[in-house]
């Protein structure tokens, strides 16, 4: 037998028990709702990304102003924006150096993150104009060339691309980002002065260019891109690009891009299936601008 004092506490704690039981669906709800994010986010742990580092040590691609090779800018930057990937969570992403000069180093880029199976290609590289462009001046002694007319970003994808649609989109978030972190893109590739080096704007808002050719972009069997992350011959933009404030700027704009291109992409997959039973249309291409 219980004294009073004991059956009073079992009552209230029967009491409390059947509370608690109570809001048992919300409970359940809870659980549910903290599931299925589960399955439909990005995996970051599990998402590759290769950060190609334009140019070699012995071919540096362009040369700055102030007689700085490309391929230096190319190495900070790519280092940089791995760090913050890594930080992010994206812990497989990977530097992808080659001191094989092009064409063959260029292929040898594309079998690796193949191989890899990486999930995004990133190719990083530093702005230049073609020589008939540039002006002559002194710097440290020495004859340097400049063009201060043309600056910002300018990113490439390739219709030879497998995954055209992915590029694009890529390209897209990428500008987007970069954008909303107050840089702005370059036009000049549209211009005609650019002769065959012109290429055509495929989004006049993020600045996202068509270049088929490039070789690390149409060979690669990921979503793939190039950034010029800004012109090295501008003698203002150089110096800004060789600052650490703006590689933190476009480190972030990319890792930005890269978990909102992982959260797209898991949405995808998850909703695949459904839209298979009932698909009396297939997804439009990538819209041009005309
Ligand atoms: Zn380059």
């Amino acid at each position: 037998m219980m004294a009073p004092g004991r059956a009073c506490a079992a009552l209230l704690a029967a009491l409390v028990m059947a509370l608690c039981a109570g809001p048992g669906p919300a409970h359940g709800e809870d659980a549910g709702t903290a599931a299925t994010p589960k399955q439909t986010s990005c995996q970051r742990a599990n998402f590759r990304v290769v950060l190609d580092v334009g140019h070699t040590v012995e071919v540096p691609g362009a040369i700055s102003a102030r007689g700085v090779p490309e391929y230096q800018f190319n190495l900070q930057l790519a280092t940089d924006a791995k760090a913050a990937l890594v930080a992010a969570g994206f812990d497989k992403t990977v530097l992808l150096i080659t001191s094989k000069p092009p064409p063959f180093g260029l292929f040898e880029r594309a079998l690796r993150a193949n191989a890899m199976a990486a999930d995004l290609f990133i190719a990083i590289h530093h702005d230049s104009v073609p020589d008939l462009l540039l002006q002559t001046w002194q710097y440290d002694g020495q004859d340097e060339h400049y063009n201060d007319s043309f600056a910002g970003y300018a990113i490439f994808v390739s219709y030879g691309n497998a995954d055209r649609a992915g590029s694009l989109q890529f390209g897209q978030l990428l500008g987007a980002a970069l954008q909303a972190r107050g840089l702005g893109y370059t036009p000049h590739y549209t211009f005609a002065l650019m002769a065959h080096r012109r290429r055509q704007l495929l989004d006049p808002d993020t600045g996202v260019y068509r270049y088929d050719q490039l070789v690390v972009l149409k060979e690669t069997r990921m979503p793939a891109v190039l950034l010029e992350a800004g012109s090295i011959v501008n003698r203002g933009e150089e110096l800004a690009l060789a600052s650490p404030a703006r590689r933190a700027l476009e480190s972030a704009a990319i890792t930005a891009a890269v978990e909102d291109f992982c959260a797209a992409r898991a949405r995808r997959h998850h909703e695949r299936p459904v839209k298979r039973t009932s698909e009396p249309r297939r997804a439009n291409g990538p819209r041009t601008a005309r």
